[in-house]
């Protein structure tokens, strides 16, 4: 996909419905692409003309989505957004343009009547209007006359030369008879009023493929570099679907995972930097991604490996920016706690501690809300493991008169010495000591380091949790 002309790419969804992780991979492809070349654009398109289907909140979820990924509207290798919707008088010059050339003809059959005349209905259109030279007029298609002969060659820059035999293209509706084009037209007409030289898109328009290429070439264009890239599957190897799968960018988004990680791990759908790397931040794929590099076969989602990342990432922040990132999560107006209980201070002082154990953001809540909340939410299952009657609470009632003592410094080093006298005069290890004091403390079996948390908490809060779920115990 060498040129000589700067480069201009294009991303052009439609505003339909939620943005799909596989839009998130085109639309970085693209914007890879683009941004090679000082004089590369990237084109933002939406395309906007299936009135039915449209709503501005999607127009405006697709530019935040390409906003999170990095793909600002202030660079300047972006341009736009155009809309689809403004360019219809452009649309029907050219469905003009191919019907004075003899390219294209009107056509009145019915659908049924179509399908009278063919024994297969699978044949699609049989050209009867080839050649009756109807004019424009009510109830009057306009479509697409495919030359008789030859193959359309696609050179595709990943699947290399696919052959199209004319002989299975119908001759294709470009506008229905109010005129308005459809999609192979208006997406053609478009990319070259905006003089794309690549399109670089998802597999399912492979199949629209050659039309538009005849199209290009019947408006008198050359055609621009195809690159069809695979489609995207599930661990069953089933398409990513919408009704099936989680596909939208925004879920991933507010489950906590870094705009960082969700784009290095999107470029490897289908791609690979090479020398093995994985982990790589986009500053450094950017110059490295080759549209001929990706892989034809189906690129596998692979949401765990996508967790394992992002915890990677999250790890890489500094704590300051870690904090920062959590911030969305932790405020009071989402949080399960109240905003008089909620203290930045102390979530900074236990952010090192989870930092390393979350892989999505949102995770973060679980791992702190015992520090903000008055009272620890017990899961149940976890009390019933840790709160055995006899020996639970014989070990709380301990604990509370251990941590009674003003002696005890209260500082996490002390405070696991102290646990572990307390377990080894009843004969308990460490592990098993601590256990109902975390499920008293914390509410859970699992959780931030004990020690640090009890420091974080504080004397009288840890005693008085203690105490409640001793109460709770012998209740
Ligand atoms: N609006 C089309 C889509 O979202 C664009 C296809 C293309 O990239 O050409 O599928």
């Amino acid at each position: 996909m060498l040129t000589e002309e700067p480069i201009r790419t294009r991303f052009a969804p439609s505003p339909t419905g939620m943005f799909h992780v596989g839009s998130a991979r085109s639309a970085l492809f693209n914007w890879a692409l683009a941004r090679q070349q000082d004089e590369g654009r990237f084109v933002l398109r939406i395309e906007d003309t299936d009135a039915a289907r449209n709503k501005p909140e999607w127009t405006e979820g697709i530019i935040q989505a390409l906003a999170w990924l990095g793909i600002s509207a202030s660079d300047p290798h972006f341009e736009g957004p155009y809309f689809q919707s403004d360019y219809a008088g452009k649309h029907r010059e050219s469905a003009e343009q191919l019907y004075k050339q003899g390219r294209a003809y009107y056509c009145d059959c019915t659908r049924e009547q179509v399908q009278a005349r063919r024994d297969n209905p699978n044949l699609g259109y049989d050209g009867f209007c080839r050649d009756r030279g109807l004019e424009p007029g009510p109830g009057r298609a306009l479509r697409f006359r495919v030359p008789e002969g030859g193959p359309t060659v696609v050179d595709d820059a990943i699947r290399g030369r696919v052959e199209f035999d004319h002989a299975s293209i119908e001759d294709f509706v470009i506008a229905r008879a109010d005129g308005s084009p459809l999609f192979a037209l208006a997406n053609v007409a478009d990319d070259i009023e905006m003089q794309i030289t690549h399109v670089v898109r998802g597999e399912e328009h492979l199949s629209n493929t050659p039309k538009q290429q005849l199209l290009w070439e019947a408006l008198g264009h050359t055609p621009p570099g195809w690159a069809h890239l695979p489609v995207i599957v599930n661990e069953k190897r089933q398409k990513l679907s919408k009704r099936r799968d989680k596909v939208a960018l925004e879920s991933y988004q507010q489950e906590g995972y870094l705009p960082e990680a969700m784009v290095n791990y999107l470029m490897l759908l289908g791609w690979a930097p090479g020398d093995d790397r994985e982990i790589m931040p986009w500053a450094e794929m950017e110059p490295l991604f080759r549209v001929s590099d990706v892989n034809s076969s189906s690129a596998f989602f692979d949401e765990k490996k996508l967790r394992a990342f992002n915890g990677e990432y999250i790890r890489g922040l500094s704590v300051e920016e870690f904090v920062r990132r959590c911030r969305p999560w932790l405020d009071p107006e989402v949080a399960p706690w109240s905003e008089e209980n909620y203290d930045e201070d102390i979530f900074r002082a236990v952010a090192p501690l989870a930092q390393s154990r979350v892989a999505v953001l949102g995770e973060i809540v679980l791992n702190v809300d015992f520090l903000f909340l008055d009272q620890p939410v017990f899961d149940e299952a976890s009390w019933t493991k840790a709160m055995k009657p006899g020996v639970g609470a014989e070990m709380l009632s301990a604990t509370l008169k251990r941590f009674a003592d003003p002696e005890l410094a209260w500082e996490a080093e002390e405070l696991k010495s102290a646990l572990e006298e307390v377990g080894q005069a009843r004969g308990l290890k460490l592990g098993k000591a601590q256990a109902p004091v975390r499920v008293a403390v914390t509410g859970r079996t699992v959780g931030l380091p004990l020690f640090e948390s009890l420091e974080v908490l504080g004397r009288d809060r840890t005693r008085h949790r203690i105490d409640a779920a001793l109460a709770r115990l012998n209740a």
